[in-house]
């Protein structure tokens, strides 16, 4: 009787953490998804989440369009940047952003990257990106260049040197610009990223509006931005991310059709 107990007990915890595991996998199809139906991504750019059993692990799609990304095609990888059990699939090159961010951020467990278009002009002017309607620009949205570490370069993050440096340089911010290049945003969750690369996104873009306008801009204060946070990272049904997340996949959907499962 006893043993039987014990076995129930464990099967139940098994499956919590698969049923948490199948939740996220779900989400970051659908992250990839949305980000593609956003234009945030195009053939380029990925989004992680860290692995919900082990978070010495991350879960990456192969190397393929975000816009096409099904649960089969995701991989585990480990804290080196390198998948867990190599199966021949091709792997992103770009990947030493992930695991390096997942080491240096125990709070982080969702990682975009991408190559937002209205935010790479401000990766190479001296036009600093701040927050309009962005409550998660504060502390600062910081500049990495990989001139600074590595010299001449692709201006690829291909290496675990090359993202140690970028996890270093994003702090404990949310978002870090890579020059001529792109941004990589993080979030306690991997909506919560996959919703803050959207909204870094059109937030550059109202910020490109009211400087066409002209004169001094009157930016989101950093008291007001703190109570904002507040209110986006706690779950409220209907609020928030929630609502926007609902109207995101819906969307995506209908443009990239129902993912496999
Ligand atoms: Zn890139």
């Amino acid at each position: 009787m006893a043993k039987k107990t014990k076995r129930a007990a464990g099967a139940s915890r098994k499956n919590g953490s698969s049923t948490e595991y199948k939740a996220v996998i779900d989400d970051l199809v659908m992250g990839n998804r949305i980000l593609y139906d956003q234009g945030v991504v195009d053939g380029y750019g990925h989004v992680s989440a860290r692995d919900p059993r082990n978070p010495e692990r991350f879960l990456l799609s192969r190397a393929r369009a975000p816009g096409l990304v099904q649960s089969s095609d995701i991989i585990e990888f480990g804290m080196d940047g390198e998948p867990i059990r190599d199966d021949g699939r091709p792997v992103y090159s770009e990947r030493f952003i992930h695991s390096e961010i997942y080491l240096a951020r125990p709070d982080v467990n969702g990682v975009v990257h991408s190559h937002s278009p209205t935010v790479v002009p401000f990766t190479v002017t001296n036009v600093p990106l701040k927050p309009i309607r962005a409550s998660f620009f504060y502390p600062e949205v910081p500049l990495f260049d990989t001139r600074d570490v590595a010299g001449w370069t692709n201006l690829l993050i291909s290496n675990r040197e090359l993202g140690s440096a970028l996890a270093e340089k994003l702090g404990k911010n949310s978002v870090v610009l890579l020059r001529g290049h792109g941004n990589a945003v993080v979030g306690p969750t991997v909506r919560l990223a996959v919703y803050r690369a959207v909204y870094t996104e059109a937030n550059a873009k109202l910020l490109l509006q009211a400087k066409m306008l002209g004169g001094p801009i009157n930016y989101l204060a950093p008291e007001e931005a703190a109570i904002m946070e507040s209110s986006q990272t706690r779950h409220r049904p209907g609020h928030g991310t929630d609502r926007i997340w609902e109207l995101l996949k819906s969307e995506a959907i209908s443009r990239t059709g129902r993912p496999k499962r």
